[in-house]
């Protein structure tokens, strides 16, 4: 019977064609053809084999193989297929995220360069001639001489040297030759090697835990729950070290690479001594540099992947373990389609390949913390740091009290945080002050009481929208109208309250004259380098305040930052998800871990209209434990993840009646057959109304199964028409609401 194969073409069409095999040619899932299309050599990947169906003849021969050996494992193709069954998405588009663009499109190849070597030297007497007569000659034969390696042109003179190249090479003294040169990301960077640490007892039994995993033929995902600066690289460096052993292979998982050049300069600098066995990806890379890394994943050169989100896919064999630093970020949620959760398909993908897995953190996600009270997840904790620095000292300054000193304007600083950052300026010691403003969902609150306005069927904040004039709730839909007056004090001071690092930073400025400050948020590192810049002068002291968004939460270390202070912990606090409470401990934690990581001790102040939260509180106290137990307590009582999933369905287009009707549609479709445990909350203008000029209407779904949940809302989509200027775009695990 002959074979056909369903064949995703290269190019941002996302069509899939049907070609017949060639007999004899090995053709199988994961690998690169070449067709015809239309009437032109087009190039694609091959998704699935099967036999020809009978009777078609209309079917064209596929021309060859691009390469060999199929792009994409075996394992990894089981993988694309969970993705596809569990969040619904077309296998096309998953493929799609596993080869990167680069490798997909032929335009990008390997670099070479021409170089050149010794090809035979000149005797005594010639070489004297040569000296004499041809200066240029004379040294180029010089510094071949003493090189055991082809030089490259552009290192003997370029260029300017050609014509003396040219002589050389005709005479016959060298040969010029093209080098393949690899597009090293961190070429030029000087490492210096580590040796690993001798552990401490925590550090050891962590350790422990992984070996026996390494050891068992059914492993269990290990959390590791350290605090900040308890030695979890040393653990992740020791566990890598044993898999290697093993001769088996490790992907280390980063949430956001560029944050973490620490991290990468660690592994580099402990493997060092293995010759070039790292490669990473992320988003950063040039296509060229993209090309080359994930060429040496494939040939099996590189037996460390260190890397983004989307480093889950890569091609490596003989995977021994997988390292998911910061487990509980929600970076690595992958927002555009496919949209995946990296942690989750890092469990996948070791259950499938029966390798170990390692989620690390110092704030575990609610998600993860519940897998190991129904055990599927082994638990593992680190209580200490292990340079024996103590965790910080704590300090909650209630702004409501401060609103009333400071009548009139947005109270930014609090006499006690000016005071301690007056304090520290004088001893020239650092700090770093933390705004997290961000979004365009506000909450309704009461400065002088602090009190914020909630769903009652949700206990999320209610959201304002400016074109309805209303409160809303983005779980259920529910509205309400703005009072005038706070509901519970009857202070009609109630306002959104905002401002942003910018307007931070221009009253800092004018409050600290004389000390430079630097922001640092996504509108001050769109430059190349801005990051690494500002971070270099900080760290060279040059810079004595860092104001910042997240971006500054975490992974840096500064031994001679003795004060973090937060200027509003109420801003993620009253986000319209019920995520806040737990984003905003595990900021506060992360926040706190930047201080008092040197000799000197440390100082957090935070800033809040609502003292008493638990959030703020447990992250005070950095009581992880009380803080998941009363927010689990309210995760089951509104069936919220971990008890259920919760799927975001979103409709945007520039009609605005059109969107809503769409959703509208949607709506009533998915109410009529809902399987049972489904919660299915009504459609609502987005928090983020309008974006590009479009239009955003959404509805949440939240049940106890995810693929029932899944299957439903394809099942709906398939079947409901929608119109050519609607997009409606699902989106199951969400973790941005809005
Ligand atoms: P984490 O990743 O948990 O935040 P780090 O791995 O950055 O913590 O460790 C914090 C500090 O402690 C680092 O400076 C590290 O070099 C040091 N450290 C880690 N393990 C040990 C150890 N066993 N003995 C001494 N110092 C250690
Ligand atoms: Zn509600």
């Amino acid at each position: 019977m002959p074979l056909s194969a369903s064949v995703l073409i290269d190019g941002p069409s996302e069509l899939v064609f049907d070609y017949a095999i060639p007999e004899g040619l090995p053709v199988v899932p994961g690998c690169r053809v070449r067709i015809p299309l239309r009437n032109r050599p087009a190039t694609g990947t091959v998704l699935r084999v099967a036999e020809k169906p009978q009777g078609d003849f209309a079917l064209r021969f596929l021309t060859d193989l691009v390469d060999p050996e199929p792009l994409v494992t075996p394992e990894l193709l089981n993988l694309a297929e969970w993705i596809t069954s569990y969040y619904g998405t077309p296998l096309e588009q998953v493929i799609r995220a596993f080869i990167p663009a680069s490798i997909r499109g032929e335009k990008t190849s390997a670099k070479t360069q021409r170089a050149a070597v010794i090809a035979q030297l000149p005797s005594e007497e010639e070489l004297k001639k040569i000296s004499k007569r041809a200066k240029r000659q004379h040294s180029i034969l010089q510094l071949l001489e003493g090189s055991t390696e082809p030089i490259p042109v552009t290192q003997l003179g370029g260029a300017s040297a050609s014509a003396a190249l040219k002589a050389l090479s005709e005479k016959g003294y060298l040969k010029l030759i093209e080098l393949d040169v690899r597009r090293d990301p961190d070429a030029g960077e000087i490492i210096i090697p580590t040796e690993p640490f001798t552990l401490n007892a925590e550090q050891a039994k962590a350790l422990d835990a992984v070996s026996d995993s390494l050891a068992s033929e059914k492993p269990d995902p290990i959390l590791l729950h350290g605090i900040t600066g308890s030695g979890k690289t040393e653990v992740y460096l020791q566990a890598t070290q044993k898999v290697l052993d093993l001769g088996k292979n490790v992907i280390i998982l980063l949430p956001e690479i560029a944050l973490a050049p620490q991290t990468v300069r660690r592994f580099k600098a402990r493997f060092s001594v293995l010759g070039d066995k790292i490669a990473v990806q992320h988003s950063h890379l040039s296509q060229g540099e993209r090309f080359d890394e994930w060429n040496r994943i494939r040939s099996g050169e590189a037996r460390i992947i260190i890397g983004a989100r989307s480093a889950i896919f890569a091609p490596l064999r003989d995977l021994g373990l997988i390292i998911v630093d910061e487990e509980h970020e929600p970076a690595y949620k992958q927002e555009n389609p496919p949209k995946y959760h990296a942690r989750d398909l890092a469990v996948v993908r070791c259950r499938l390949e029966k390798c170990s897995v390692l989620l690390g953190t110092a704030t575990p996600s609610l998600e993860t913390y519940n897998n190991t009270l129904s055990g599927k997840y082994k638990l593992v904790r680190m209580t200490q740091r292990a340079d024996g620095a103590t965790l910080p000292l704590t300090r909650v300054v209630d702004m409501r009290i401060e609103s009333r000193k400071q009548k009139g304007r947005d109270a930014i600083l609090s006499d006690r945080l000016r005071s301690a950052i007056d304090e520290r300026l004088e001893k020239d010691e650092q700090v770093i002050l933390f705004l997290n403003r961000r979004g365009f969902a506000r909450s309704l609150q009461c400065p002088p009481c602090g009190h914020a306005i909630e769903c009652k069927h949700c206990a999320i904040p209610l959201t304002y929208h400016r074109s309805e004039e209303r409160l809303i709730c983005h779980i259920c839909g529910h509205q309400a109208i703005v009072p005038k007056l706070c509901p519970e004090c009857k202070d009609p001071a109630i306002r959104f309250q905002g401002y942003g690092t910018e307007k931070a930073e221009i009253i800092l400025n004018k409050i600290f004259k004389g000390n430079k400050i630097a922001r640092l948020d996504t509108d001050t590192t769109r430059r190349k380098n801005a990051l690494r810049d500002t971070l270099r002068d900080f760290r060279a002291k040059k810079i004595k305040i860092l104001l910042g968004t997240q971006m500054i939460a975490k992974g840096l270390d500064f031994p001679n930052v003795t004060l973090v202070g937060v200027l509003n912990a109420d801003l993620s606090l009253y986000a319209p998800d019920f995520r806040a409470g737990e984003r905003t401990f595990q900021l506060l934690t992360q926040v706190a871990g930047r201080a008092g990581r040197g000799k000197m001790a440390g100082e957090v102040i935070i800033q809040t209209s609502t003292p008493h939260s638990p959030s703020i509180q447990f992250a005070r106290h950095h009581d992880f434990y009380g803080f998941v137990d009363q927010e689990l307590e309210m995760r089951r009582q509104f069936s919220y993840p971990p008890y259920t999933h919760l799927a975001l369905l979103l409709a945007r287009s520039s009609h605005e009646r059109r969107a809503e009707f769409t959703l509208e549609t949607l709506h009533l479709k998915l109410k009529e057959k809902l399987p049972e445990g489904i919660i299915l909350g009504d459609p609502i203008p987005s928090p983020l109304t309008r974006s590009h000029s479009q239009f955003r209407f959404q509805l949440l779904l939240r049940g106890p199964n995810a693929r029932v949940l899944s299957r439903h809302i394809k099942s709906i989509l398939d079947a409901t028409p929608t119109p050519e200027d609607v997009i409606v775009t699902s989106d199951l695990d969400a973790y941005d609401l809005g």
